[in-house]
């Protein structure tokens, strides 16, 4: 589903991306983790080209990452800040249906009924013609999350999606991630929810300085990590 090869970039002198090698499968649910600093969401921006690489090669779904594709790769590629971003002067309904309508030229009704679908799998039915500023944290981010679904992409990149939120709202927005993840889709999350990365991760991906340090599964890298950088990590903020 993707496929990332010696992938390098710099911001100015600085090396942030020092020759990334990764495949993500198709349904496979990756958490990134790694000290700040580390390229974890300069990597997620590579990937759905908000940031210019310098080296190396990203497919999606077969197709290359270059600039003339960006609008496709956007279509394919969904993706969650910590921020959620709704346009402020749109329904939560709105929101969701904007996408659609505006980049897929779906007609209003049915972009109509695919936003009230997904507003009910994030349970925020009864929330569809608030606006967003009438809405907790926890709450917009699963706007968010229903918005970027309604774009039907193939794979959603998370970067901290939690981070922001109260900690009593967490939990309810892992909870949608949590059943997207047992949907089958394809998802990349940058997460300090050790936890959470634990239970849904198929793989866990370590990040130091701009390289993957150590890979594996959940119980590898949590369990028995090896690289002393995770293993010191880990020390930190478990
Ligand atoms: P955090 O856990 O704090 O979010 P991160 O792993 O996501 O960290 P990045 O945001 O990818 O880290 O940043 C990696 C490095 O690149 C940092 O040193 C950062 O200062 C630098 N950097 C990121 N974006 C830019 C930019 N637009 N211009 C210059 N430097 C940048
Ligand atoms: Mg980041």
């Amino acid at each position: 589903m993707i496929e990332i090869k010696n992938l390098h970039k710099y911001f100015g002198e600085l090396e942030v991306l020092r020759g990334i090698d990764l495949t993500v499968s198709e349904s496979e649910v990756v958490c990134l983790i790694g000290s700040s600093g580390s390229g974890k969401s300069t990597l997620l921006r590579c990937i759905n080209f908000l940031e210019e690489k310098n080296e190396g090669e990203i497919f999606i779904d077969g197709q290359m990452v270059t600039a003339k594709e960006i609008n496709e790769i956007r279509q394919k590629v969904g993706m969650v800040f910590q921020r959620f971003n709704l346009f402020p002067h749109m329904t939560v309904l709105q929101n969701v249906m904007e996408g659609p309508i505006t980049v897929k030229k779906m007609d209003r009704k049915k972009a109509r009924e695919l936003a009230m679908t997904l507003l009910e799998k994030v349970n925020l039915l009864d929330k569809a013609n608030e606006y967003p500023a009438m809405l907790s944290g926890g709450q917009q981010q699963r706007v968010a999350i229903a918005r970027s679904l309604a774009m039907e992409p193939k794979v959603i990149l998370f970067d901290e999606p939690t981070s922001a939120l109260d900690p009593e709202l967490v939990g309810e927005v892992l909870g949608v991630m949590n059943d997207l993840a047992k949907e089958g889709r394809t998802m990349i999350i940058v997460t300090h929810e050790m936890g959470f990365a634990k239970e849904v991760a198929d793989r866990v991906i370590f990040i130091h300085e701009g390289l993957i340090a150590e890979e594996g599964t959940p119980e590898d890298i949590f369990d028995r990590p090896e690289n002393e950088r995770l293993q010191n990590f880990l020390g930190q903020i478990l």
